[in-house]
C-alpha cells in the first residue's frame, strides 16, 4: 500500500488521482489520502506526484500518515 504524506497538504495537483487504476484516492481534510484496502500497490502514482508526497508504507516513520490515510479514506 502507498500512503500520502505531508507534502500533499494544500497541494492542488491531482495527477495521482488521474493515473490510479482503481480510483482509491479520497479527499481528506487538507490533502488527498489513499484507501489502504483498495490500493493494489501498483506504484503508478508515486512518480506522478509533483510534490513527492506519495510513499510506499514500508518506509520507516510513516505510522501517523498510514493511520491518517486509513482514517480519512474510511469516512467515504
Ligand atoms: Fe492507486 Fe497504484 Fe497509487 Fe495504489 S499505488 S494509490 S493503486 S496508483
Amino acid at each position: 500500500t502507498y500512503v500520502v504524506t505531508d507534502n500533499c497538504i494544500r497541494c492542488k495537483f491531482m495527477d495521482c488521482v488521474e493515473v490510479c487504476p482503481v480510483d482509491c484516492f479520497y479527499e481528506g481534510e487538507n490533502m488527498l489520502v489513499i484507501n489502504p484496502s483498495e490500493c493494489i500497490d501498483c506504484g503508478v502514482c508515486e512518480p506522478e506526484c509533483p510534490a513527492e508526497a506519495i510513499l510506499p508504507d514500508t518506509e520507516s516513520g510513516l505510522e501517523s500518515w498510514i493511520e491518517l490515510n486509513a482514517k480519512y479514506s474510511a469516512e467515504w
